[in-house]
């Protein structure tokens, strides 16, 4: 939906664009874009989070058990739960333990 984006982006920036109210309910539930990837949000805290952790950046946590990738912890975690079966927690504490 790159399109719609791009609309969504110009209707919030200009305020100019068309009387859809379809488009205008989107840009007010999400009235905070990325500059670089386009990416809307419904806060201001989420864009900067996104921009300081996931936009143009590399995934830097990794599943220890599939080694796939992601953006943050919370999301191994549910993988690592729904995926594998595996509390990361529990693990944490037994490769801790196999350091020691
Ligand atoms: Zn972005
Ligand atoms: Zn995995």
């Amino acid at each position: 939906m790159r399109v719609f984006n791009l609309i969504n982006v110009s209707t919030c920036i200009t305020g100019i664009y068309g009387r859809s109210l379809l488009l205008f309910v989107e840009c007010k539930l999400r009235p905070f874009t990325c500059p670089t990837c386009l990416k809307s949000y419904t806060r201001k805290s989420n864009l900067s989070r996104h921009q300081r952790i996931e936009c143009g950046q590399e995934k830097k946590m990794v599943c220890p058990i599939c080694e796939q990738r992601f953006y943050y912890r919370s999301e191994v975690k549910n993988h690592a739960l729904n995926k594998h079966g595996i509390y990361l927690n529990q693990l944490d504490a037994i490769e801790r333990q196999m350091q020691q």
